[in-house]
């Protein structure tokens, strides 16, 4: 093996040093100074740079030309140099690039990402239309319960005037009239007696010992007033006369003696 590879490389050398000296020996033997039968520059260029174009004959004249022949030495050494210059560009191309790559890498990521984000907002778009006038646009089926929006009124309810009863004092209600409250949705608000103490308050709506309603609720000062804002749905509240009974964490009670009224016909309920 060994041997095998010294006798070619032997070779190899013996057949360059043939090359060489037949180089040189062309590049002197033949000389042709008036350049007399030479073929065109281009005809050596083409044959330099694409020897298998090359025309016919031209060969044979490298071979018998030694002006012919040194030209088309310095066109493979100018081939040469611009294989390697060509080369060298691209290697540089792929050096940029590589050194570039963090850079065009978070570039593409970021890229990616707005795309990512723009069809999520896309598909939303898309979709979203889709899902409202389902729900608005949907007609209630016969036989279906339809529950109307519950509708809320204001109604306000002034206690100003009442005298709080404190702890389990029995409540003295007999010279308080009643006021009449529909029987509806209600947003009530409640004006507590002056200086009356912000804060949680428990409101029940009783009768004959049984409580018909109750909510617990925040009073806040609103221009030196205590007001108590609550919704209070008293449409199941059958038409009557009850005791409204305003309970502070403290002890203090404020009963308003109430008549609730029928609710106004346009809810369609009936009442006995
Ligand atoms: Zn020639």
């Amino acid at each position: 093996m060994r041997l095998r590879l010294k006798g070619r490389r032997a070779s190899e050398k013996k057949s360059k040093d043939v090359l060489d000296f037949a180089r040189s020996y062309l590049s002197e033997a033949f000389p042709n100074p008036d350049r007399q039968g030479c073929p065109s520059d281009s005809s050596l260029r083409s044959l330099a740079f694409n020897p298998s174009q090359g025309e016919p004959g031209v060969n044979e004249h490298l071979a018998a030309c030694s002006p012919c022949f040194k030209r088309y030495g310095e066109l493979l050494a100018e081939l040469k140099s611009q294989r390697e210059a060509e080369e060298g560009l691209s290697w540089r191309r792929i050096s940029a690039w590589s050194k570039a790559h963090p850079i065009l890498a978070g570039t593409a990521l970021a890229c990616a990402v707005l795309i990512a984000i723009g069809a999520g907002l896309l598909l939303r778009r898309i979709r979203l239309p889709n899902v409202p006038p389902v729900e608005t646009h949907r007609a209630p089926s016969p036989g279906e319960p339809v529950k109307p929006p519950v509708a809320y009124t204001s109604f306000s309810l002034d206690l100003s005037a009442l005298s709080p009863v404190r702890g389990a004092e029995p409540p003295t209600t007999g010279e308080v009239r009643p006021v009449a409250v529909p029987g509806s949705p209600l947003e009530l608000t409640l004006t507590l007696p002056l200086a009356s103490a912000e804060g949680p308050y428990d409101l029940t709506l009783t009768a004959g010992g049984h409580t018909f309603w109750s909510k617990s609720a925040q009073a806040h000062l609103h221009n030196g007033r205590t007001l108590i804002q609550v919704q209070a749905d008293l449409s199941q509240i059958p038409v009557g006369f009850y005791n409204l009974e305003v309970q502070s964490s403290v002890g203090i009670r404020l009963i308003q003696p109430v008549s609730i009224q029928p609710s106004p016909p346009k809810t369609g309920e009936q009442r006995p």
